[in-house]
């Protein structure tokens, strides 16, 4: 019996890497299917060997998370990339990625790319509010090199996950952090296009052992709608001190009296930006559920 991880499945193939980092392809056993279950990229699974490079998945170990698209299970972290500029970043965007992230239990880095172009000390801004609440922002050039190192050190020995807009700089990084894959990069318009039609599978890309990449952008779609808007201040990491102290169980921190996240808010405990881009969060998904019912 061998233990390896899950980097790619084709048509009922799995290619799985062992332990001593030999890649062998392998079949499911029948229980799977029986069980509704099938091994998906990312799963650590118990192999027996056939032979030299052929084996049979016999066992699947519990998964930590499972994102759906791409569909991928056992992800430490996303690395969530913004432009400083061209295209500008989106705080709102950002923050539904956040809340994507820690919804899945994933770590999140914000990597605000494109050194370059940052004219109005961005940067700063953005490091300012979102290093203040626990998060790590590094700073990178996907054209000079500038920061790769420190994106080196963050994603060594984890599995991780680019996401973000298009035209960031997602597949330049991506490229610069491994040579085994050359990932399509280029302006956003013409990629589009190319892409329409092809639905891909992610598969785990090794950088070095144990540091993996998935070679597709996670939530592709940041549709939050599933999210009850009651849960949603708990995804807002800063607000956890404050959420058990307004005077109403049930408050949602919009324009309940007593409420002790907005006093955090006015005494600029919490930052107005984020406070602003959770009401308007809240406000959508309110509204969503509304429309649902009618
Ligand atoms: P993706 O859509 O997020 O995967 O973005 P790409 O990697 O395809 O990059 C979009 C465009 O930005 C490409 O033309 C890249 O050459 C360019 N680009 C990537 N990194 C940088 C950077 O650090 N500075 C500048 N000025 N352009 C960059
Ligand atoms: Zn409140």
């Amino acid at each position: 019996m061998a233990k390896g991880i899950l980097l790619k499945g084709i048509a009922g193939f799995y290619y799985v890497e062992l332990e001593d980092g030999k890649l062998i392809e392998c079949k499911a056993r029948g229980k799977f299917r029986k069980d509704k279950l099938s091994p998906i990229v990312g799963d650590r699974v118990e192999v027996e060997l056939i032979d030299e490079s052929h084996g049979v998945i016999t066992g699947i170990s519990e998964r930590k998370n499972q994102l759906i698209r791409p569909q991928v299970a056992n992800v430490d972290q996303s690395i969530i990339v913004f432009a400083l500029k061209n295209p500008d970043i989106s705080f709102i965007l950002l923050d539904k990625l956040l809340i994507l992230s820690e919804h899945n239990d994933l770590t999140s880095i914000i990597c605000l790319n494109k050194s370059d172009l940052d004219g109005d000390n961005t940067f700063e801004e953005v490091k300012n509010i979102y290093e203040n609440i626990g998060y790590k922002v590094i700073k990178t050039n996907g054209k000079t090199g500038e920061g790769i190192d420190s994106l080196k050190n963050v994603i060594k020995n984890k599995v991780s996950v680019f996401a973000g807009p298009s035209g960031v700089g997602k597949s330049t990084l991506f490229n610069s952090l491994q040579d085994k894959v050359k990932m399509e990069t280029g302006e956003i318009s013409s990629k589009i296009n190319r892409g329409k039609h092809t639905t891909r599978h992610a598969e785990l890309i090794e950088v070095e052992k144990n540091t993996y990449l998935v070679d597709t952008p996670g939530f592709s779609s940041i549709d939050l709608s599933f999210m009850e808007p009651e849960y949603l201040q708990y995804s807002f990491r800063e607000f956890k001190d404050y959420i058990g102290r307004c005077k109403f169980s049930s408050c949602l921190h919009i324009k309940e009296y007593g409420c002790s996240v907005k006093e955090a808010v006015e005494e600029g405990k919490i930052q107005q930006k984020r406070y602003d881009n959770y009401r308007d969060i809240l406000l959508e998904l309110m509204e969503n559920r509304r429309m649902k019912k009618w």
